[in-house]
C-alpha cells in the first residue's frame, strides 16, 4: 500500500492520536475484495493474513498513525458544540490504484477523548447497515464512503439491550466534515488558514489556478454537494441525519445510521425514526443541504478577500446546479433526453407512483417490460405486479399516462432508450427489510447473506439469479415502518 499520510502532520491540537481499544475475539464479517485491490491491500500479505486482527484494533501496522479527528456541527438544527471523533480513528492514508488519497478509518475502535457519554463502540446491525449502503450507493454510481469489511466481537455494547460489539475498516476519499471548519471557528480560529490550504491542496487543487482560490474552493464545495443531493433523490435515498457533521467537504455520502432507500413513493417520507419534524425527510434533503452550507459559509469570512457577499455569489448556483442535475437524471430514468415535454412525463408519473404509493426502484425498473417485454420478463413481472395493485381511475390514469410515455419515444432510437432505462433504474436497492434479514442472520453467526446481499448489490443494475422474490418486494401499502434511528 502506498501510505500518505497527511493529517497528522496539522497542527495537533485538531487531532488526539491513540490506538484503538481492541474487541474481544475479533472474528471476520465480510471482506470487500474490490476495495482492497482498490488500496493495494492485497499486495501486502501481512495485511491480507492480519485483516481481522487490524480491524479488532488487535494490531496496529507500523505505517499506521490512528488519530481522533476533532470536529463539532449542528445536530438537528441546533449547535451542538464539539462532537467527535468519539468512536472512530483515522487510522492511515493511503493513495489508491487511482492515485486518489483515501482515508482507512475504523468505527467502533472505541474511546476517544471526544467520546462524551457514549462508549465508543458501534453494534453489528449499525456495521453491517454501514456496510452494505456504502458498497451499494457505490456500486450504484453515487459518491459515497465506502469499506474494506467489519469485524464482529464479544466485547458487550449496551444499547436497549446487550448487543455485540463490532467495527468496520471505513474507506473514504476524505473525513473532513462541515463540522471540521465550524470547531476550528469555536475553538482554533488561527488555524483556519492553514486548514483551509490543507482542504484546497489536498482534494481541490485545480482551484490553486483561479485567482481566488478560496472563493473556487467553496463554489465546488457547494456544487458537489448539490450534485450528491441530486443523486439521493432520483435514486431514492435519504440519509436520515444530515447534520453539518455528517456531510463531508467532497461532497461524497458519508456516516450511515439512519438512512434508508424509498420503496413505496412518499416525498414526505421519514425513515429516521428519532426525527420527530421531518426536518430529515427525504424531500427536505435538497433544502437541508442548502440550509447546512449557508451555516458553514460564513466562517471564511475570516479569510482575506472573503466578504459576505462573494459567500452569497458561491451560494447562489446552488439551486440551479440541483435542479439541473436532477432533472437531467430524471428525465435518463425515463430514457428521454433532457427538455420540457420529457420532464412534464417525468413529473406525471412521480404524481402516478405517489397517489398509488407504488414501489419507486420497481415502477422506474417495470418501464423496461413496458417498452420491451420480450426482452425483459423480470420488468414484465414488475409491470404486472404494478398494475395489479391499480384499480378504477388510477387505472385508467397509469393506462393513459403509458400511451402518452409509448408515444413520446417513438421519436428516440429504441435502443438508446432501453440503454438508459437499464442504466439509470437499479434492479435492486439496499431496502430497510433487506438488511434487516441479513442482520438477524449476522446476529446468530450466520454471515452468508450479507455476502449473498454484497454480490447482489455489486451489480444493481443487472437482473440476477441470486437474487429472491424478497429483494424487489416492498412493504404493504400503509404498514408500519421499520424503526430506525440514530447513531447505535
Ligand atoms: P452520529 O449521529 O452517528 O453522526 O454521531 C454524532 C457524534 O457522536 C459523532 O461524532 C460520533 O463520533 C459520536 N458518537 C456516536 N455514537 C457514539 C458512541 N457510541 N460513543 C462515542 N461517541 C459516539
Ligand atoms: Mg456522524
Amino acid at each position: 500500500m502506498r501510505y500518505h499520510n497527511t493529517y497528522v502532520h496539522l497542527d495537533p491540537r485538531l487531532y488526539h492520536q491513540q490506538p484503538p481499544t481492541p474487541l474481544k475475539n475479533p472474528r471476520a464479517g465480510h471482506f470487500n475484495l474490490s476495495v482492497a485491490e482498490q488500496l493495494g491491500w492485497t499486495e501486502d500479505e501481512d495485511l491480507m493474513a492480519r485483516w481481522v486482527d487490524i480491524l479488532g484494533g488487535e494490531y496496529v501496522p507500523a505505517q499506521f498513525e490512528p488519530l481522533a479527528m476533532a470536529y463539532a456541527g449542528h445536530q438537528f438544527g441546533q449547535w451542538a458544540g464539539q462532537l467527535g471523533d468519539g468512536r472512530g480513528l483515522l487510522m492511515a492514508q493511503v493513495l489508491d490504484d487511482n492515485d486518489q488519497l483515501q482515508d482507512l478509518h475504523l468505527k467502533g475502535s472505541g474511546l476517544t477523548p471526544y467520546s462524551r457519554m457514549g462508549d465508543g463502540r458501534a453494534v453489528l446491525r449499525s456495521t453491517i447497515r454501514e456496510y452494505l449502503c456504502g458498497h451499494a450507493l457505490n456500486q450504484l454510481g453515487i459518491p459515497s464512503s465506502n469499506a474494506l469489511g467489519f469485524v464482529v466481537s464479544d466485547t458487550p455494547i449496551r444499547r436497549e439491550c446487550m448487543e455485540a460489539g463490532a467495527a468496520l475498516m471505513r474507506v473514504a476519499d476524505s473525513h473532513i466534515r462541515l463540522g471540521h471548519i465550524e470547531w476550528i471557528a469555536s475553538f482554533a480560529p488561527d488555524l483556519l488558514s492553514e486548514f483551509t490550504d490543507y482542504m484546497i491542496d489536498t482534494y481541490y487543487p485545480e482551484c490553486r489556478d483561479s485567482d481566488t482560490p478560496v472563493l473556487a474552493f467553496l463554489q465546488k464545495v457547494v456544487e458537489r454537494t448539490a450534485r450528491m443531493i441530486a443523486d439521493w433523490q432520483l435514486i431514492g435515498f435519504a440519509h436520515g441525519v444530515m447534520n453539518t457533521d455528517n456531510l463531508s467537504i467532497t461532497g461524497s455520502t458519508m456516516d450511515f445510521g439512519p438512512f434508508g432507500f424509498m420503496e413505496r413513493f412518499n416525498p414526505a417520507w421519514i425513515n429516521n425514526h428519532s426525527d420527530h419534524t421531518g426536518r430529515y425527510a427525504y424531500q427536505n434533503q435538497p433544502a437541508i443541504g442548502h440550509w447546512n452550507l449557508n451555516i458553514w459559509l460564513p466562517h471564511f469570512m475570516r479569510l482575506e478577500g472573503v466578504t459576505r457577499e462573494t459567500l452569497a455569489d458561491c451560494l447562489a448556483p446552488y439551486e440551479a446546479t440541483f435542479m439541473q442535475h436532477y432533472q437531467q437524471g430524471l428525465c435518463r430514468k425515463l430514457g428521454l433526453p433532457h427538455q420540457s415535454e420529457s420532464l412534464t412525463i417525468a413529473f406525471e408519473w412521480l404524481t402516478l407512483l405517489e397517489d398509488n404509493l407504488l414501489d419507486y426502484t420497481n415502477g422506474f425498473r417495470a418501464l423496461l417490460g413496458l417498452v420491451a417485454p420480450d426482452e425483459h420478463p423480470y420488468e414484465q413481472q414488475l409491470l404486472l405486479t404494478l398494475t395489479s395493485e391499480l384499480q378504477g381511475e388510477a387505472l385508467q390514469a397509469w393506462e393513459d399516462w403509458s400511451t402518452r410515455y409509448l408515444a413520446q419515444i417513438q421519436s428516440f432510437p429504441i435502443e438508446q432508450v432501453i440503454n438508459s432505462l437499464k442504466t439509470n433504474n437499479p434492479a435492486y436497492v439496499l431496502r430497510n427489510s433487506m438488511a434487516q434479514r441479513a442482520i438477524t442472520a449476522a446476529e446468530q453467526g450466520q454471515f452468508e447473506e450479507v455476502a449473498r446481499l454484497y454480490d447482489l448489490l455489486a451489480s444493481p443494475y443487472t437482473v440476477q439469479d441470486i437474487a429472491t422474490a424478497l429483494d424487489s418486494s416492498p412493504p404493504a401499502p400503509n404498514a408500519p415502518q421499520m424503526p430506525i434511528s440514530c447513531s447505535s
